[in-house]
Parts: structure tokens; C-alpha cells; sequence
């Protein structure tokens, strides 16, 4: 069946604004809506929303706020979209850049002052490629509790979230949107019509087809994003004539605890620690992020690696409630010493201690790394040592539909969709087209970032 169809004769219902995802795009979408008095009703497939975001780590960059002020943390936007450009290797949009390193941080503020979310500055390291501290999380330090929180306070605004309203078309008439098809779980459709339509449904990671045709590196990659995603914003918005971009982009992660299924903090190795394989070599330079690094991770035999570490990084991960959730699914191996550690986790024991034993050498000034990593702006590793067997994975797409400043669809032949906007991982991200463009914290930068301008947008368009 058709994506896009002539409206019905009647639709079942009219609302304002529809919002398509119940993510961190779509409830942060919603409160602008609400903010703004539009009449919004946002749709979401699954019974309860949860999204990539209540599976994420939920940590958003942002600078220049009030949480980074009362920490004391000089920061610009400025500053942050340089970092931004510096990753992506000035391949990414830099308009995009710009506006997602200008927005975030009043729209934290604005969460806080309005909504009463509260936001804890990270201060424990400094996220790879960030060249301040700004990394903020709610109080849990998860997705699911930024996610609830969200959702509370879009309850409170009284915007109804409908769940179990799976959207399987958009009508239209030329580039007007004007409506949703809606299919319930028991098979019922409803036709809601519209003034305008945000699309926070997310991106393709979870079409299998869609990731082998645009992100080929990462067709076999297991997906650890949310399933649900399956690429309609972008399917709907090329079929209305969107311009789309950076398609081959996304955030790919080195270190997902195999088989347990639980992320495992890249601050093990951006903070001293090292990945090797099953033939206890390292393979790849770990201080360069984690996103290129799942390739890396991927390509060796059985696309397995070994996260190690020692003791004091031990301490810094149980900060998170990722580690702790695989360490007591018992992931995290010890050993007294290299060799003890090899025979736990089966490695051979031979390679593992000369591999831990250069790079203790190199963190005290001797040789050089063969992989280009400095291991001297740190403490050298110590017995005893830890490991964690991990796989790569996709988490998300970054490619997406482009949007103008206000969060509205532009098209393929320089245009715009009137009431169509889009955020989060619906929208072109800031990573630019590779998977080694990816900043921590790009995705949930362009949910909130973009969902708040796409709220703000479709008010005004329905004015
Ligand atoms: C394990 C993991 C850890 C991560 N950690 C971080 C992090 O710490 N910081 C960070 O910045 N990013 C992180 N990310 C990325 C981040 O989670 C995403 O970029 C972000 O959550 C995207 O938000 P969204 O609102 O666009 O999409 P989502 O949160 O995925 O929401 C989209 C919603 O749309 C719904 N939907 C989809 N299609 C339809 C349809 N047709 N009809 C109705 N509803 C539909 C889905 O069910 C879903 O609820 C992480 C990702 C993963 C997988």
C-alpha cells in the first residue's frame, strides 16, 4: 500500500498538530506545541513509549548552561560546534552544527525553568572529542529516566499521547500534508487530520534493507537501537520530495557486552583502558571514539573483542548503571595479572601480557604506540586486571530528511513542505556521513535540539 494517500472524505478526527514518536524528539516537540497553545496529539506505535531513547545512556552535550555555570564550566556554542565540525571532519552540515551547539543549551534551561527537569553536569571525564565538560543527564543517568521525565511533564501540559497508534501512511495533497493513518494493534484504522505534522519517529536502524542500501558498513552489524524504527520519516518524506542527506551516517558502538546485551562505557577506554582479540592483539586505536570503532570491533575474528582495564577504571564505570547491570550479569572477568586474566577469558596468555605490558611501557614514555595512541596523558594500566567480552553494533542512523532552522522539511528541488517538520534521528544529524563523524551525544543533541525547533515551527505554521 501507498505511503502517501488522498485524503479520506472525512476524517475520524482533527487535531492541531500531530506528532509522530514518542521519543526525546516527539515529548520535547510537544512541549513547545504545548507551550505555544497548539492543539497537539502525539502518535506512537508502541504500548508505552520508550524509543532509542529510554534505551540510550541518555547524556546530552549542551553548552553555556545553568548546570555548567554552577559547576564553574566555561563553554560556548561556539566551542561546541567546532567540536562538532572537528569530528565529522568538516563533512557534516555545518549549518546544522551551528544551530543544534546554539539551541541545546536554552532548551536544557528551558527544561529545567518550565518543566522541572533537573540536569546533572558530568564532571567525572571528559567525553572523547569534547573540549568542555558538558555532558547532562537527569538524576538516574539513563534514557528511561529522561524519557519518563519528559513524559511527566507532557502529561502535565495535558498533550495526550496516544500509544498503540502505529502511523502507516501520511495523507497529502502535493506537498500539504493534511492527515495520519492510524492502524491499531487490532487492526482498526482511524484517518486523524491535521494543520501541521511533526515526524519524531526516529530513523532505519531497524530496517534491515534500508541499513544495507544506505550504511552497507554496517549491513551484518547487529542493532541495538529500537526496532520500531524502521525508516517511515524518511520513506514518507522522499515520497513527498524531501531533500534527504548524509544517509550513510550513524552512531555505531565498540563495546557492547556479548552476549549479555548491555552497553559498556567507552570511558574504560578513553580513560586508560585497551580493546584486544581474541588473539589478545589490539587492533585499532581506541581513543578515537567509539562509533568508528564498532567497525573495527566487527572485523576481527567472530567480531569479538575484550574490553581490559584495571582497578581504578573499574571504580569510574560503576558510576554507570549500564556497567553495573552487565557486571552483575557477570561480564566483568578478573584477574590477579595478565596471565590469570588470559585464562579466564581464554585468551593466550603469552600475547595478552606483552600486549598489557607495551602499553604500561608506552604510558611511562617508552616505544611508541604502532596504532598512534598516546598513552602518556594518563596513568599507566595495574594489576589486577578486568575484561569484558564485547561485539559491535548500530545503534542509529544519522542521515536523514533536511530541515531549515525552524525544523521544516526542505525539499530535493530547493523548496519547502509547508507543514511537514522533523527532528531527531528523522532528521539529517550533525555527524556528517560516516560513522567516525559521530560526537557523543549527537543523537540525543538533534532530538532535543530539533524537536523543540520543529515544536516551535509547526505552531507558528499552524498560525
Ligand atoms: C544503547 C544506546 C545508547 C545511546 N546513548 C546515547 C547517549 O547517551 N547520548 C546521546 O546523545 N544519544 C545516545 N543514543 C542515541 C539516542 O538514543 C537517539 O539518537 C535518540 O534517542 C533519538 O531520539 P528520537 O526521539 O529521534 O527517536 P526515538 O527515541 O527512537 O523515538 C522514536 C519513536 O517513534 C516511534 N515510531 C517509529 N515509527 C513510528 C510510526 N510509524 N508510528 C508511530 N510511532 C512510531 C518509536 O516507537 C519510538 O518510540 C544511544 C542509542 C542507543 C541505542
Amino acid at each position: 500500500m501507498s505511503r502517501i494517500l488522498p485524503p479520506p472524505d472525512r476524517f475520524d478526527l482533527d487535531v492541531g498538530v500531530l506528532v509522530v514518536g514518542a521519543g526525546a524528539a516527539g515529548m520535547v516537540a510537544a512541549l513547545r506545541l504545548a507551550e505555544a497553545g497548539a492543539e497537539t496529539l502525539v502518535l506512537e506505535r508502541d504500548p508505552r513509549p520508550a524509543g532509542s531513547t529510554a534505551m540510550s545512556s541518555g547524556f546530552i552535550p549542551a553548552a553555556g548552561t545553568a548546570a555548567q555555570a554552577r559547576a564553574g564550566v566555561a563553554d560556548s556554542a561556539v566551542a561546541f560546534a567546532a567540536d562538532i565540525r572537528r569530528k565529522n571532519g568538516g563533512h557534516g552540515d555545518a549549518r546544522l552544527a551551528d544551530l543544534a551547539a546554539r539551541t541545546i543549551g536554552p532548551t536544557l534551561d528551558w527544561l529545567a525553568a518550565r518543566h522541572g527537569l533537573e540536569w546533572e553536569l558530568l564532571t567525572d571525564f571528559l567525553y572523547p572529542g569534547h573540549s568542555a565538560h558538558r555532558m547532562h543527564a537527569v538524576p538516574e543517568r539513563n534514557g528511561a529516566g529522561l524519557l519518563a521525565r519528559l513524559g511527566a511533564a507532557v502529561a502535565a501540559e495535558g498533550v495526550p499521547v496516544a500509544t498503540g497508534a502505529h502511523v502507516t501512511a501520511l495523507y497529502a495533497r502535493g506537498r500539504q500534508v493534511l492527515g495520519a493513518r492510524v492502524t491499531r494493534p487490532d487492526g482498526r484504522i482511524e484517518a486523524i487530520g491535521c494543520g501541521a505534522l511533526v515526524l519524531a519517529c526516529s530513523g532505519y536502524g531497524g530496517d534491515r534493507d534500508l541499513v544495507a542500501r544506505h550504511i552497507p558498513a554496517m549491513a551484518t552489524a547487529p542493532y541495538f537501537g529500537h526496532p520500531g524504527n524502521r525508516g517511515d520519516a524518511l520513506l514518507w518524506g522522499q515520497a513527498l520530495g524531501a531533500a534527504v542527506a548524509d544517509l550513510s551516517g550513524c552512531q555505531g558502538h565498540g563495546s557492547v557486552a556479548h552476549p549479555h546485551g548491555v552497553l559498556i562505557t567507552w570511558a574504560l577506554m578513553s580513560e586508560g583502558g585497551i580493546q584486544v582479540n581474541a588473539e589478545g592483539r589490539r587492533f585499532a586505536d581506541e581513543s578515537r571514539g567509539y562509533s568508528e570503532q564498532a567497525l573495527d570491533v566487527l572485523a576481527q575474528p567472530g567480531g569479538i573483542a575484550w574490553c581490559v582495564f584495571d582497578e581504578r577504571l573499574l571504580e569510574l564505570a560503576r558510576a554507570f548503571p549500564d556497567f553495573r547491570t552487565a557486571e552483575s550479569a557477570g561480564a566483568v572477568l578478573k584477574g590477579a595479572n595478565a596471565v590469570s586474566l588470559a585464562r579466564a577469558a581464554g585468551l593466550p596468555a603469552g600475547a595478552l601480557a606483552e600486549t598489557l605490558g607495551a602499553c604500561m611501557a608506552h604510558a611511562q614514555g617508552r616505544g611508541r604506540d604502532r596504532l598512534g595512541r598516546d598513552f602518556t596523558i594518563g596513568p599507566a594500566l595495574a594489576p589486577p586486571f578486568y575484561a569484558v567480552r564485547v561485539t559491535g553494533a548500530l545503534f542509529h542512523s544519522q542521515g536523514g530528511l533536511r530541515i531549515d532552522d525552524r525544523g521544516r522539511v526542505l525539499a530535493a528541488d530547493g523548496g519547502r513542505l509547508p507543514n511537514l517538520f522533523a527532528a531527531g534521528g528523522a532528521a539529517q544529524g550533525v555527524s556528517g556521513p560516516d560513522p567516525a563523524g559521530y560526537l557523543s551525544g549527537n543523537g540525543l543533541l538533534s532530538a532535543m535540539a530539533f524537536g523543540a525547533l520543529a515544536g516551535q515551527g509547526a505552531a507558528a505554521a499552524l498560525r
